[in-house]
């Protein structure tokens, strides 16, 4: 399956992503990480999409599209993908359904994780994230200094330059924008499914399941119909 994760800033798309990925087996492609990953490895690339992060703004649909076509046609994602934070803009959905038709595939499905725009701040303004795994905490629920998971030990946790204040609420702003009228687009497709996203992770998570199961059941009664 090709599922979206949809939602602004804040709502957990990264940390049900990386939960799904686990459980599933399905690639994870958040196209923050990815230009994170850039601007690590010192990329012009990377220099130039930290120029729009920073100042809470989208980066161009040109070089975000590129770079995620690069990433689609890798063969970990031909199982499944669950893609965290693209598309934003009405360029990058058409881009992307395009992109999986020329590979006899298409959004089977986009989960909307619905979250209120003060508890968006609440978490945004506290988060601090591991640079090696991603993973992210707050300062109040969780408040480590290194990262504490098996996987990656050592590192100390940092706050991303734009989960200040003044980031937050532009990136909040853009969201509402530029990415929030794609809700419509979708569910004239059908594929749309709301999540309640203020539950705990493990909430969260058996929610974003029990959609996609019920998916799954309608697609094979749909297949059966048509035989
Ligand atoms: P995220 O980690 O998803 O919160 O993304 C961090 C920042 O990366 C965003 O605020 C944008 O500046 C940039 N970014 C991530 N995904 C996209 C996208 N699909 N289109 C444009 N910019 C993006």
């Amino acid at each position: 399956m090709n599922i979206v994760l949809f939602g602004p800033p804040g709502s957990g798309k990264g940390t049900q992503a990386r939960r799904l990925e686990k459980e599933l087996g399905w690639a994870h492609v958040a196209s923050g990480d990815l230009f994170r990953d850039h601007f690590k490895r010192r990329s012009d690339l990377g220099r130039m999409a930290k120029r729009y992060m920073d100042k809470g703004r989208l980066v161009p649909d040109e070089v975000t599209i590129g770079m995620l076509k690069e990433r689609l046609l890798r063969p970990d994602v031909s199982a499944g993908v669950l893609l965290d934070g693209f598309p934003r803009t009405m360029a990058q959905a058409e881009a992307l359904d395009r992109l999986l038709a020329g590979l006899r595939r298409k959004v089977d499905a986009v989960l909307h994780i619905r979250v209120s725009d003060e508890e968006l701040v609440r978490r945004l303004s506290g988060r601090l994230i591991c640079r090696e795994c991603q993973i992210s905490f707050h300062k109040l629920s969780k408040p480590f200094r290194s990262c504490p998971t098996d996987r990656c030990q050592g590192e100390f946790l940092y706050q991303r330059k734009d989960d200040d204040p003044a980031t937050v609420r532009k990136r909040l702003k853009t969201y509402e924008e530029q990415t929030e009228p794609l809700l419509d687009y979708y569910d004239r497709r059908g594929v749309l499914v709301e999540v309640a996203g203020e539950g705990t992770v493990e909430e969260v998570f058996q929610a974003c399941l029990g959609a996609l199961e019920k998916l799954d059941r309608k697609a094979r009664v749909g297949d059966q119909t048509a035989c």
